[in-house]
């Protein structure tokens, strides 16, 4: 797979990055291996905090020109890339404040003596990161692995090399040494070759269902942990009580959000029959109000699809959807006469069990339309799904919410909100969507040796 920026919106090629060889990955590996070995790694983490603390104030420092390097490569709208480079400083600056507590040994009282657990570096992880956050899906990994004092080497995504070459040089930057972050510009086999490698301690894929479970099989193969951060067909529940208007409206920014590309989007809508006609008509309102266009443009609201490859996915999942007896209510198609990738803000319904797209998760501006007669009707649709991510309920009832909260089959649920992320929230899913968390206290625990130390009398 060649590594290439080529703009989402003309489709014209900017640059192409050269790929590296084994003799570099042999050097990244045992660079990083041996950094890990290293005082930094295995000594007092305040350097490596200092170092988050750093990074933190650079991304800060340079939001605008990071902002449109992600814009530039993939597509999304520009104040949506301002927000993911000021996310990714808090997630920074979170562990820079927080991973001390975190990472600090936990008395386990005992009959068998003085026992504590102790939270210890493992190794060198290898991670498998994806294009729709280019930055942030970086960070998630990096900052409670380099506070934990694992070194990080990464594949990204081929089509985002510029934001790839421009985190390992922020991490540099930051004051990190060489081994901390290594970015690597490597096929899938060259991936299989170091993850079988020996000082490789664990793995960390966020991505689809397929590569998810290539990478997971090819880990547990050579007995290493990994984590799995893959797709989801999120729902957005409204209740016959909710305020539709600010459901529709929230409703179509969950659906339409990096032009549909975000792994906890609102992909299927269940909608309580007594206003399902409400809220379609005013979902649809927000669909049509939409300006296609350059996603540095700040009057753009839909930018373009990352590449012409998921723009052709998506109109064959669309066209096949129909085929299957899905009603096309709103869009459907690629936009033609366009050298960008746009696809037209869709609206499906009356799709039935047997239809393909029920189970499929659709990566763009196509929104899935259910209606439910109660909230037994709501639940049993929710959880007759392979995936398992996130969800969003809208309710003025909180006894409600949180019953059903309690009943969907999911790793997050949402009531009167988007599915959203922060650095201090746990980040993951169920079923096909994966397991272990990303962020928050559980995300640093993930790659940490928990290591029992017991002192018993000495005589
Ligand atoms: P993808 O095709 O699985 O790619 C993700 C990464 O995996 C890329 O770096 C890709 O490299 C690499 N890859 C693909 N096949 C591989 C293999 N056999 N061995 C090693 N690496 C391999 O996913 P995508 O289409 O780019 O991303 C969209 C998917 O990610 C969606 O399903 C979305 O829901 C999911 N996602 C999940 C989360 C979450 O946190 N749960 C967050 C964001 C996205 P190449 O680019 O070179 O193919």
């Amino acid at each position: 797979m060649a590594y290439q920026t080529i703009n989402p919106f003309n489709n014209k090629l900017i640059k192409e990055y050269p790929t590296h060889n084994s003799q570099h990955i042999e050097q990244a590996l045992e660079t990083a291996h041996q950094l890990y070995k290293s005082d930094w790694a295995q000594g007092d983490i305040k350097p490596r905090l200092q170092v988050l603390r750093k990074l933190s104030e650079i991304m800060s420092s340079r939001v605008e020109e990071l902002a449109e390097i992600v814009s530039v490569e993939m597509g999304k709208l520009i104040e949506q890339s301002r927000s993911e480079v000021k996310l990714c400083a808090e997630i920074a600056k979170y562990y820079a404040d927080n991973a001390e507590a975190f990472l600090k040994p936990v008395p386990y009282p005992s009959k068998l003596g003085e026992a504590w657990v102790e939270n210890s570096p493992i190794g060198v992880i290898m991670a498998v990161e994806p294009w729709n956050f280019p930055f942030y899906q970086l960070m998630r990994v990096l900052a409670p692995n380099l506070a934990a004092g694992n070194s990080v080497i990464t594949k990204h995504a081929s089509i985002v090399p510029h934001c790839a070459e421009t985190f390992e040089k922020l991490v540099s930057d930051a004051g990190a040494p060489k081994g901390a972050y290594t970015n690597l510009f490597i096929s899938t086999e060259q991936v299989a070759n170091i993850i079988a490698d020996d000082r490789i301690q664990g793995v960390a894929l966020t991505g689809s269902e397929k590569a998810g479970a290539i990478v997971a099989s090819q880990a547990a193969n050579k007995l290493k942990k990994s984590t799995l951060e893959l797709g989801g067909n999120d729902i957005f529940a409204v209740l016959d009580d909710a305020d539709i208007d600010r459901a529709a409206k929230i409703g179509a920014m969950a659906r339409i959000n990096n032009a549909g590309q975000v792994c906890t989007a609102a992909k299927r809508f269940i909608i309580h029959e007594k206003v399902a006609d409400e809220f379609l008509k005013k979902l649809t309102a927000h669909f049509k109000a939409l300006k296609m266009g350059d996603p540095l443009d700040k009057q753009t609201t839909l930018g373009p699809l990352s590449s012409a490859e998921a723009q052709k996915t998506l109109g064959k999942q669309v066209e096949n959807a129909v085929k299957k007896g899905a009603k096309l209510h709103l869009g459907g198609k690629a936009v033609s006469n366009n050298p960008g990738n746009f696809f037209e803000p869709t609206i499906l319904t009356h799709i039935t069990r047997d239809n393909p797209a029920y189970f499929e998760e659709f990566f763009g501006p196509v929104a899935q339309i259910y209606v439910v007669k109660d909230d037994q009707e709501l639940v049993k649709l929710a959880n007759d799904s392979h995936y398992g991510l996130g969800g969003a309920l809208f309710t003025k009832d909180m006894q409600r919410a949180r019953k059903l909260a309690t009943q969907i089959e999911t790793g997050m649920v949402y009531v009167n909100s988007l599915t959203n992320t922060a650095p201090e929230l746990p980040f993951g899913g169920v079923k096909r969507s994966g397991f272990g968390r990303e962020l928050s206290d559980l995300g640093i625990k993930e790659f940490v040796n928990q290591k029992l130390v017991v002192l018993a009398a000495s005589s």
